[in-house]
């Protein structure tokens, strides 16, 4: 073990992000790079977006086709990330997330539903598909509809009420003598819905008996397909920088080669997107937290009460103490959950471990983003100031990729085992 030198006295500085142990030089280089757009990039185009009406927001002029290049040109490709050794992968998944959490959110959700349909389409091997729509293709996940929220994300029914009838689903595809015909539409939730070229759709599939809850089907296709519209732009209170909208289907003339999991493939479908998408929001909010956490740092060095900076105070000392605590608790859990699950000597990555660093993170996210504002004062309510900003984006980020009471009771449904309970009987 390495002697450390306790002689000089000790600074309890932190590294970039917080207690983090020697990363190797490359992946090291990597955040350091990420921190630099997440701060010169993100962050202001990120505030202007906020300000933007959803129109103003994805027209041809807008700063989000800037930032968009941007991320590009950083070069972090799906195909990249599926060569490398797996404990790698899972580490620098982790840091750039956290990263572009830490510039925005909303444009760091952006990105992850930007990439979802060749990330689970790599999952599932098809690296024809990965071909066929490369990284530049911008896409979306496309599962909950109008009538279907909560449930789209439960297709084996763990969180359903006993009593409920789900009703007809909004959107259906057909899948018959090998034709697959799309119809309905889905939620105005979609992330990247409205600007989207290509899609991951999640719906129900009917084969010739109607359509079943458990048995769908999930196509990777186009959006510039014969039969496919798009929504309005939502407006909506946090992550402004992240555009969402509805995406409408009329008899879609689906090409076979488009369909990624059929009926008896769907519950792993949809457990492998879940597991995915909760583990990346982990990673995302726990860097929104930081992001909040080094603005309340810097804030109540500045801000004077009484000719004396407020840090001087116990209790902001102390509320400062805690904003950092709960960060980096987020950013551990979520690095463990990542690594767990990228563990290739493991059965099957734990939808419910990603359901930890989920729900931790963005209730993390809004507990710091909050108490960092009661740090700012008035200021803090301000649109001058970032905070209320950030206060907003962590309040959606409770609701997106399910709500976090929902994703709780579904997780305690993994951790339920019968055999406990009087030897089974
Ligand atoms: C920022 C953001 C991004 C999103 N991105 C996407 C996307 O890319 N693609 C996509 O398809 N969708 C997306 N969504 C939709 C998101 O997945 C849904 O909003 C979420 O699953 C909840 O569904 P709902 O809004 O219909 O709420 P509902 O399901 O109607 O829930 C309303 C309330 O009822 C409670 N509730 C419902 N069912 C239960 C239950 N069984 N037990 C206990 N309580 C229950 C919920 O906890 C909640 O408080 C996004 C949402 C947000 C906010």
């Amino acid at each position: 073990m390495a002697v450390q030198d306790w002689n000089s006295v000790p600074t309890g500085s932190l590294t970039l992000s917080g207690a983090e142990a020697a990363l190797p030089d490359h992946i090291r280089d990597f955040q350091a790079t990420l921190r630099d757009f997440a701060l010169k990039v993100m962050r202001p185009i990120g505030q202007q977006l906020d300000k933007m009406s959803p129109e103003e927001a994805i027209a041809e002029d807008s700063p989000y086709w800037e930032f968009r290049q941007r991320y590009l040109d950083l070069g972090v490709r799906v195909e990249t990330l599926m060569e490398m050794e797996p404990n790698e992968a899972a580490l620098l998944f982790s840091i750039l997330f956290e990263e572009l959490g830490y510039g925005d959110s909303g444009l760091a959700i952006s990105v992850g539903a930007a990439i979802l349909p060749q990330w689970i389409s790599a999952k599932f091997g098809r690296m024809d598909l990965l071909e066929e729509f490369p990284d530049e293709k911008l896409g979306c996940w496309a599962i909950t509809e109008p009538d279907h929220g909560s449930d789209m994300l439960d297709p084996n029914g763990k969180v359903s009420h006993p009593t409920g009838n789900y009703g007809r689903p909004n959107c259906v595809a057909t899948l018959k003598d090998g034709s697959i015909t799309l119809n309905g539409q889905k939620s105005a939730w979609v992330s990247n819905g409205v600007i989207a070229e290509v899609c991951i759709l999640y719906c129900a599939a009917d084969t010739g008996d109607g359509p079943d809850p458990e048995k769908g089907c999930v196509l990777v296709f186009p959006t510039d397909l014969p039969g496919v519209s798009r929504g309005k732009p939502l407006d909506k209170l946090g992550q402004r920088a992240l555009c969402q909208g509805e995406l409408f289907f009329d008899n879609v003339n689906i090409p076979e080669k488009y369909l990624l999991a059929g009926p008896e493939d769907y519950l792993r479908a949809v457990y492998c997107i879940h597991t995915e998408a909760n583990a990346l929001m982990g990673a995302t909010f726990a860097g929104l937290a930081q992001a909040a956490a080094h603005l309340a740092h810097d804030y109540v060095h500045e801000r004077k009460q009484g000719g004396v900076p407020i840090i001087q105070h116990q209790s902001v000392k102390s509320r400062l103490f805690h904003l950092f605590r709960k960060t980096e608790m987020a950013r551990a859990l979520t690095r463990r959950v990542l690594a767990f699950n990228n563990d290739p000597t493991n059965l099957e990555p734990s939808l419910c471990s990603a359901m930890f660093a989920k729900t931790t993170s963005t209730q993390t996210a809004f507990e710091v983003t909050s108490d960092a504002l009661q740090l700012f004062g008035g200021n803090g309510l301000s649109r001058e100031y970032p905070i209320e900003k950030m206060l907003r984006d962590a309040r959606a980020s409770m609701i997106e990729d399910g709500c976090n009471e929902v994703l709780s009771i579904k997780g305690g449904s993994y951790l339920y085992d019968p055999e406990k309970i009087d030897g089974g009987r």
